[in-house]
């Protein structure tokens, strides 16, 4: 396989997570490549969003088949990126960097793992390698999230193929996410002629967002982000209603409960306002304890082996590698490309990336 024409035509296969035809363009070149090395493909149907691919690659001696449990690499498909994107910022290399939508988150992962697996084959596969790509890990991994789990449960190692960090460390903690939205119900009056009978909502949310921002605990790691504003409809009506969505990160147990109870408490400042708060949930903190840092540790004495030297970074950003954490399964996320701008279209990962970071996990799979 050359793994920079297959990145190529991942990237620029574009993949929306909410495009369901476009996500499945992806997993129909990912399922043929997972053929050509062997794979026992297998499509998992969705109706809404992408399916999901997994393949199983046996081990080359049968007979030792399924002793040793396998070792699951964790890729997604989908990208942030809307369709037309590839037209403003195309696929291209220059300065040894490749640039391109999706080209760090994942797409190069997705290369990176199967370029990983065709050189653990060459030198003789002796465990099983399950290796998953999923279409909906920007919108909350809610279809995958059951299988990523029961997989997990089974495997001995769990490779997340997320982007590294920009000095090239693995991503040893991950804060946990979730987020709330707030509506204000006040009561719409004429600006002009019923000023004083109206309650006006975006005032009453003014209150609301300092208070809110302040959940903020630094100490903590606990950050509370609001992130959208809209009330009102014209300037001379007083408006009737206002929402906010907020963004909420965590590493410490018991603060997602805690800022749940405080969200779910706020009391209105004006007379004859309301106020409506729900809440979700989505990933578990990732954290650095003693489970991650023995994983890490021994990845760090197999790459050293090969004269690759491991550090631990860690970042406010969840990935599935969060669903895997409070299962107490040995994790390494950040196993992709080095590079930076996640979300943005300076996104761009290091060329020579790809074959130190297939050569690391070859060697994992080997190893471990
Ligand atoms: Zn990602």
């Amino acid at each position: 396989m050359n793994i920079n024409t297959l990145l190529k035509t991942l990237v620029e296969t574009e993949s929306p997570s909410h495009d369901k035809s476009a996500v499945d363009r992806v997993g129909v070149i990912v399922a043929d490549e997972m053929r050509k090395l062997g794979g026992q493909v297998k499509v998992i149907s969705n109706k809404e969003t992408g399916d999901h691919v997994l393949a199983r690659f046996s081990p080359a001696q049968p007979s030792t088949f399924d002793l040793q449990p396998s070792i699951l690499i964790l890729c997604h498909m989908d990208t942030v990126f809307p369709l037309g994107t590839i037209q403003k910022t195309p696929y291209r290399e220059e300065g040894g960097k490749i640039f391109g939508p999706g080209t760090l988150d994942m797409k190069a992962g997705i290369v990176i793992a199967l370029a990983a697996v065709e050189s653990a084959q060459r030198s003789g596969l002796k465990r099983s390698v399950t290796l998953l790509c999923t279409s909906d890990e920007e919108i909350g991994s809610h279809t995958s999230r059951a299988l990523i789990e029961s997989l997990a449960k089974e495997s001995a190692l769990v490779l997340v193929m997320e982007g590294a960090l920009l000095d090239g460390s693995l991503k040893t903690w991950r804060k946990g996410t979730g987020g709330f939205s707030v509506t204000v119900h006040g009561r719409a009056a004429h600006a002009g002629g019923d000023h004083q009978a109206g309650r006006n909502a975006i005032e009453e949310m003014s209150h609301q967002v300092i208070a809110i921002q302040k959940l903020t605990d630094y100490e903590k790691q606990t950050t509370v982000n609001v992130g959208v504003m809209r009330g009102g409809t014209v300037s001379n009506v007083v408006p009737e209603d206002a929402r906010i969505e907020v963004d909420v990160r965590v590493m410490q147990p018991g603060e997602w409960e805690r800022l749940e109870s405080e969200m779910k408490n706020l009391k209105p400042v004006l007379d004859g306002t309301s106020i409506e708060v729900a809440g979700e949930f989505n990933r578990p903190p990732m954290p650095f304890d003693e489970r991650m840092k023995s994983t890490f540790e021994k990845a760090k004495s197999i790459a050293a082996r090969i004269g690759m030297e491991l550090t631990a970074g860690g970042t406010g950003g969840a990935s599935d590698g969060n669903f895997v954490a409070p299962l107490g399964i040995p994790l390494l996320d950040g196993m992709g490309a080095v590079g930076e701008g996640y979300h943005s279209e300076r996104e761009f990962i290091f060329a020579d990336s790809l074959e130190q970071k297939a050569k690391l996990i070859a060697e994992l799979i080997e190893k471990w």
